[in-house]
């Protein structure tokens, strides 16, 4: 058996017809698109028809999409980029987001957090699942942003977000009506921006930032079986975010610098691939791998609950065992998964998503994440399954009752 790939949460294989229309990009086709001779003008007209091409996908014009280097560079510009172009640090400004989101976000939050910005992180439930009414609280006169990712790394759950799209519509609207309190200068900063992290979603839901309700929407390349190093925000017309860095003019004069061509155009066919008909193929796998699991090792538990879940994302604790020994154990046998996100994964800090969902710390330290991609077989859950019943057989017989 060939070595197996279980982590795709954390990154995918890029597509072999992705590579292929990227190759002409580094050699034939290599001028700055924002050169005005003819090298630059033909790569410029492939990153122009790439950006229709993901404008399309997601339901926008292609002035809405500013490139970026991934979903961490599209989260801090629109995070930041929504302070900055709203008087901070001169306004207290209010930020609502959630307890688990992935740390490009929530580490964004905590510096502007430590630097004057109010921020309140909404905790889910058990399933880690986002009530709607908690966010709804939540919201003062002063919230400049929301920002709730569409579905989580690590356990897979899925945020109501075309939900808090119509609420924010609706504060919004009333706002609108009765200005009054920002004229009193009671600290109303107008509308609500709202942002989603959708890197996880991209593959399996519903894009459409019309239906979603979203204002600023941040993906990745590398998650949809396209290139590592190039991610896209969404801003939508009329709402005002300041760059982040400074340099060119590019993207709107949001995100300076030289335009990753072959990227793009990887991004772009990756987003072409993209089809949500498959879900229900990689469902029935996942759904096949858990059943595999619980009828041969006993003692586990699923971190979240299987509704409202990314098709191809398993969490579980299998209890007495390290899952940090259990990926070294797999490892050894040509299997790749992971112990939580690939971005904690080198820290023995319990997981914050975990926490969040009432998991103890003690028990989070067994969580092992199984996230399947469009080319995992029957064949390779099986093996994977007879190899991990035989390593937590291996270790529990080892452990002191
Ligand atoms: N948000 C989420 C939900 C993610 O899973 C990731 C990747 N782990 C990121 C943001 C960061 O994306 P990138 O690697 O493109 O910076």
């Amino acid at each position: 058996m060939n070595r197996i790939y279980l982590d795709n949460a954390a990154t995918t294989q890029v597509d072999k017809e992705v590579l292929k229309a990227m190759e002409p990009y580094f050699i034939d086709v290599f001028g700055n698109p924002s050169s005005l001779h003819s090298f630059g003008q033909e790569a410029s007209k492939a990153v122009e028809f790439a950006r229709e091409k993901i404008a399309r996908f997601l339901n926008c014009s292609a002035q809405e999409i500013i490139f970026t280097s991934g979903a961490t560079e599209a989260n801090n510009l629109a995070i930041l980029g929504t302070v900055f172009a709203n008087g901070y640090p001169g306004k207290k400004i209010h930020i609502i987001t959630s307890a688990i989101e992935h740390p490009a976000v929530l580490e964004t939050c905590e510096y502007l957090e430590k630097n004057g910005v109010e921020v309140d992180y909404i905790k889910p439930d058990n399933s880690g699942v986002i009530n709607l009414n908690d966010i709804k609280n939540k919201i003062k006169n002063n919230t400049k942003l929301i920002s709730i990712m569409y579905a989580n790394n690590e356990i897979g759950s899925i945020q109501p977000i075309e939900e808090i799209g119509e609420l924010v519509r609706k504060v919004n609207a009333k706002r609108q009506e009765d200005p009054s309190p920002a004229k009193a200068g009671s600290g109303q900063a107008g509308k609500i921006i709202f942002h989603t992290d959708a890197t996880q979603a991209t593959n399996y839901l519903n894009m459409d930032v019309e239906k979603l309700g979203v204002d600023l929407l941040s993906f990745s390349g590398h998650k949809i079986y396209g290139p590592k190093g190039i991610g896209v925000l969404f801003v939508k017309k009329g709402i005002k975010i300041r760059k982040i860095q400074h340099g060119g003019h590019h993207e709107n004069n949001l995100r300076p610098g030289t335009l990753n061509t072959p990227g793009i155009v990887g991004l772009a066919k990756a987003v072409e691939l993209i089809d949500i008909r498959n879900n229900i193929n990689i469902e029935n796998l996942c759904n096949y791998t858990l059943e595999l699991i619980q009828e041969r090792i006993k003692n586990i538990k699923l971190n979240g609950s299987l509704e409202n879940r990314l098709p191809n994302n398993l969490n579980i604790n299998i209890i007495g065992v390290e899952g940090e020994a259990l990926l070294l154990g797999l490892d050894m046998e040509g299997i790749a998964v992971s112990t939580g996100s690939a971005c904690s994964s080198n820290s023995l800090k319990a997981s914050h998503v975990l926490s969040a969902i009432g998991v103890s710390a003690e028990e989070s330290h067994g969580a092992l994440r199984i996230t399947l991609g469009k080319n995992n077989t029957r064949a390779e859950i099986e093996y994977f399954v007879e190899k991990l019943e035989k390593i937590v057989k291996k270790f529990r017989d080892m452990a002191p009752s």
